[in-house]
C-alpha cells in the first residue's frame, strides 16, 4: 500500500520545522514527491511537469501560517492547484438549444459510449423529465446498434432504428427530422469508435458534427487508458469543438490520473463519472473530490 501524499510530504518536510516561508530549496524535496504520486497515479509526464511548475510557482513565498507545517501548507497548494485545474466545479450538460437539444457521444470503441448514452438518457429522463430519442450512427457494427437498443429499453426512452446499409450523415438527419416531428427535448447521437484512432473515423465524426450542430459534443475516455489518454484526448479535441468529457470506469482500480491529462489536453469540463457498468452508474464530476483521489 502506498503512502498517501500527505504522509510522505509530512516525511520529507519533517527537517523544515519552523520554516515560516515555503522557498524554491526547502519545497524541491517535496516537488519531488508529489511528480512521483502524480505519475504514480497515471498522469501523463508532460501533464505532471506543467502542474509541478505552476504548483512551485504558486508555492514560493506562500506563508505558512499558524499551526500548519510547512508540509501541510504546500498539500494545501497541491491540492488548490489540482483541483483548479480540474475545472473547480462541477459542470452539468448544456441542453440550451431549440429542441431536440442534440448531443453528440466521441470515442474509442469500448470507452463506454453506448452505456453512457443510456446512462445519460436515463438521467435526463428521470431528474430533468426530458423525452429523450437515442441513436446510433454505428454502420459497422449491427451488434453496437442492437446493443443501444436494449439500453434504451432499460433506460426506457426511445430509440431510433439505424440501417448499416445507411450513411451516418443520412441515418442522423433522419433522427432530428423524426425528434421534431414528435417534440422529442434531446436527441442523444452514439457513434462509431475505432480501437485506435484513424483518419477514417475522425473524418466520419467530424462530417457527422458538421451535420448535426450539437450542442453538447462529449469525449467518452476510459479512465484505465491511464497515460494513453492524453493521445486519444488530443486527437479528438483537435478534430472536434468538444464541450465536455465523460470519464468512464472510474469504479475500477484507475487513480484517476486521466481525468487531469484529459483536462489539461482538452481545456474542458469533465461534466460526469461512469462508476459501474449498469444504467445508474453515472455520477456528476467533482473536481474537488477527485482531486484527492489522484493525490491519495
Ligand atoms: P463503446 O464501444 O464505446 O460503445 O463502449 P461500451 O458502452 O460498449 O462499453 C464497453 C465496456 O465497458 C462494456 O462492457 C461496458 O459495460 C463497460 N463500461 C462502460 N462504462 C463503464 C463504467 O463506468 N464502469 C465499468 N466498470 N464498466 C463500464
Amino acid at each position: 500500500m502506498l503512502d498517501n501524499l500527505t504522509q510522505r510530504l509530512a516525511r520529507v518536510m519533517k527537517t523544515l520545522k519552523g520554516e515560516a516561508r515555503l522557498t524554491e530549496s526547502n519545497i524541491a524535496d517535496a516537488l519531488r514527491e508529489v511528480r512521483m504520486a502524480l505519475l504514480e497515479a497515471d498522469v501523463a509526464l508532460p501533464v505532471v511537469k506543467d502542474f509541478i511548475a505552476a504548483v512551485k510557482e504558486k508555492a514560493v513565498g506562500e506563508e505558512v501560517i499558524g499551526s500548519l507545517s510547512p508540509g501541510q501548507a504546500l498539500v494545501g497548494v497541491v491540492h488548490r492547484e489540482m483541483t483548479k485545474l480540474m475545472g473547480e466545479a462541477h459542470q452539468g450538460l448544456n441542453l440550451a438549444a431549440q429542441p431536440p437539444a442534440i448531443v453528440l457521444m466521441a470515442g474509442l470503441q469500448g470507452a463506454g459510449k453506448t452505456t453512457t448514452t443510456g446512462k445519460l438518457a436515463k438521467l435526463l429522463k428521470e431528474t430533468q423529465k426530458k423525452k429523450v430519442l437515442v441513436v446510433s450512427c454505428d454502420v459497422y457494427r449491427p451488434a453496437a446498434i442492437e446493443q443501444l437498443k436494449t439500453v434504451a429499453a432499460q433506460a426506457g426512452v426511445e430509440f431510433f432504428p439505424s440501417s448499416p446499409s445507411d450513411k451516418p450523415e443520412a441515418i442522423a438527419a433522419a433522427a432530428v427530422d423524426y425528434a421534431k416531428r414528435h417534440y422529442f427535448d434531446v436527441l442523444l447521437v452514439d457513434t462509431a469508435g475505432r480501437l485506435a484512432i484513424d483518419a477514417e473515423m475522425m473524418d466520419e465524426i467530424k462530417r457527422l458534427h458538421a451535420a448535426l450542430n450539437p450542442v453538447e459534443t462529449l469525449f467518452v475516455v476510459d479512465a484505465m487508458l491511464g497515460q494513453d489518454a492524453v493521445n486519444t484526448a488530443r486527437a479528438f479535441g483537435e478534430a472536434l469543438p468538444l464541450t465536455g468529457v465523460i470519464l468512464t470506469k472510474l469504479d475500477g482500480d484507475a487513480r484517476g490520473g486521466a481525468a487531469l491529462s484529459v483536462r489539461h489536453v482538452t481545456g474542458k469540463p469533465i461534466k460526469f463519472a461512469g462508476v459501474g457498468e449498469k444504467l445508474s452508474g453515472l455520477e456528476a464530476f467533482h473536481p474537488e473530490r477527485m482531486a484527492s483521489r489522484v493525490l491519495g
